[in-house]
């Protein structure tokens, strides 16, 4: 029977960064995967595969829509190798996974190949072996979930994993679900040449952002050629040969119409995966939702088993599991771990990416805060019309009376990137004036920021 010091179930961003982490603080460790591959959901099929086809697909698009021809590279006998974009893609996906494998070895991280399963408080089954462990994580992430009554068959009506793999551009595609998935996804095929229909059931996509960007971002898509309607459910699928009948109804109720596709992406978000594990057999509870409740330690109902990433409540991100495999490890090793829960950006990967840090504008005020806002658009951004890329604007939210910045919204190509300043300032308490006063570099989309951030005492320079 082999023995560690920590058990880490899950190789997803959670699990190996919880099991490096705990091998570097000299923890005897182990790590569970039942993939061929470690890197769990986000390397395999989910952050990595999804951006390399958005990257490849943005290529793609800037040549095929003349972006490229007005800055005088003319392209003639363009064509799409669909075969090659995705095996560049699995190359990147191989790559990364190969380089979890190797960080394991360095830092003599055990992989248990195989699905655990809980035989008691502190013994784990994997395959015909048991392994008991002093301190056991769970980080066995989520699956995605489907709308009641509708489910997936893996050729016309599928999931993500699928649509990281269509084998030829759908003529139709319907995405059920306008948010991260349905918007990066549709994006992609909708660039490599497919008509796509993304149906909502919210009166907006992505209806956790903040509002001014709803607004943008929903007439940048639709301009780019995404058909969006919101407030619509999908009530059937039928197969119909080769192809789907889908049927849609406004959420409230009335007129039903269908609409044929050849495939439909159910993308209207993921559960969490405790599937298997027999956790009644340790004694882990789950709440209502099925997640695993922890405390600020990620201790579950049972201290020594803890819980981490997307099983537990939170938003269902890489880097907040990634972050929370860190603090995790702290804790085991008698040390403090930290992850902010109030500072977690998100990102949208599409073009331009929609990015978010912090309170939306609504949350503030229904907080009880007075705000100042204060936006800057990139149209005014000297680099971003150098580069003809004047899509968005920054927006910094921040308390009236303290000017502490209380959430920061982007849209723009660089608002992914642009965002992890606004997150380090938030961690820092800064106030809007603290950016406002930082030097930034001439010329950049940063720019932006520093000007939303002057624009919030209502003084911006270069508008
Ligand atoms: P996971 O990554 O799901 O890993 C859990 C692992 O546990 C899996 O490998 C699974 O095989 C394994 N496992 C489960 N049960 C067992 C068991 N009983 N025994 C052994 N192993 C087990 N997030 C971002 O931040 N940025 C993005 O750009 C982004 N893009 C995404 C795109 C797509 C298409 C999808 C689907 C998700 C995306 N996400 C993104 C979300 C991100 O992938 C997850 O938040 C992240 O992977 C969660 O990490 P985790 O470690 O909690 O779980
Ligand atoms: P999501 O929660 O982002 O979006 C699901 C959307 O579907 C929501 O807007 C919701 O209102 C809508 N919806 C729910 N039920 C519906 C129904 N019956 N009909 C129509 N619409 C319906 O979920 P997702 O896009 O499936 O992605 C899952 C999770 O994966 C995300 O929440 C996110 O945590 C993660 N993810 C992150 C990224 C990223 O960070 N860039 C990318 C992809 C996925």
């Amino acid at each position: 029977m082999a023995s560690f010091d920590v058990l880490v179930i899950g190789g997803g961003p959670g699990g190996y960064v919880a099991a490096i982490r705990a091998a570097q603080l000299g923890l005897r460790v182990a790590c569970v995967e039942k993939r061929d591959a470690l890197g769990g959901t986000c390397l395999n099929v989910g952050c990595i595969p999804s951006k390399a086809l958005l990257h490849a697909s943005e290529l793609y698009a800037e040549a095929a829509s003349g972006t490229l021809s007005k800055f005088g590279i003319g392209i003639k006998g363009l064509e799409l190798d669909l075969a090659a974009m995705l095996k560049e893609k699995a190359k990147a996906v191989t790559e990364l996974t190969q380089g979890i494998a190797f960080l394991f070895r360095k830092n003599k991280v055990t992989w248990l190949k195989g699905a655990a399963a809980f035989e008691g408080p502190g013994e784990v089954r994997v395959g015909d072996e048991i392994v008991t462990a002093d301190h056991i994580v769970i980080a066995t992430g989520s699956e995605p979930a489907f709308p009641p009554g509708l489910a997936p068959d893996g050729e016309v009506i599928v999931t993500s994993t699928e649509a990281l793999d269509f084998p030829e551009v759908p003529g139709h595609l319907i995405v059920v679900g306008g948010g991260y998935i349905g918007l990066e996804m549709g994006s992609v095929w909708k660039r490599l040449g497919a008509d796509v229909t993304v149906i909502e059931y919210m009166p907006t996509i992505v209806p956790a952002m903040d509002a001014d960007i709803i607004t943008e971002f929903t007439k940048i898509l639709a301009k780019q050629g995404l058909v969006l309607k919101t407030g619509m459910k999908v009530t059937a699928i039928a197969r119909d040969g080769a192809r789907a009948e889908v049927t849609v109804e406004p959420a409230e109720g009335g007129a039903a119409e269908t609409m044929m596709a050849d495939r439909v992406l159910l993308a209207v978000g993921r559960r969490p995966n405790t599937d298997g594990l027999a956790l009644e057999k340790a004694g882990v509870a789950v709440n209502a939702r099925g997640q695993i409740e922890v405390d600020h330690q990620f201790r579950t109902n049972v201290p020594h088993i803890r819980a981490i990433g997307d099983v537990i409540p939170g938003p269902m991100l890489a880097h907040k599991a990634m972050d929370e495999g860190h603090a995790v490890a702290e804790w085991i090793a008698g040390r403090v771990g930290h992850v902010n829960p109030d500072v977690i950006p998100a990102v949208v990967y599409t073009m331009p990416e929609a990015a978010s840090v912090g309170l939306t504008e609504a949350e503030a005020k229904a907080k009880g805060h007075h705000v100042r806002v204060g936006q800057f658009p990139f149209l005014a951004n000297s680099r971003a019309k150098t580069n003809r890329d004047t899509a968005g604007f920054v927006k910094i939210i921040a308390d009236a009376q303290t000017d502490r910045v209380l959430g920061v919204h982007i849209l723009g190509s660089m608002a992914g990137t642009m965002i992890a300043q606004a997150a380090q300032a938030m961690e820092f308490g800064a106030s809007s004036e603290d950016i406002a006063l930082t030097c930034h570099a001439h010329p950049t989309h940063s720019e932006a920021m520093k000007e939303a951030a002057i624009a919030v005492r209502g003084t911006a320079l270069h508008i």
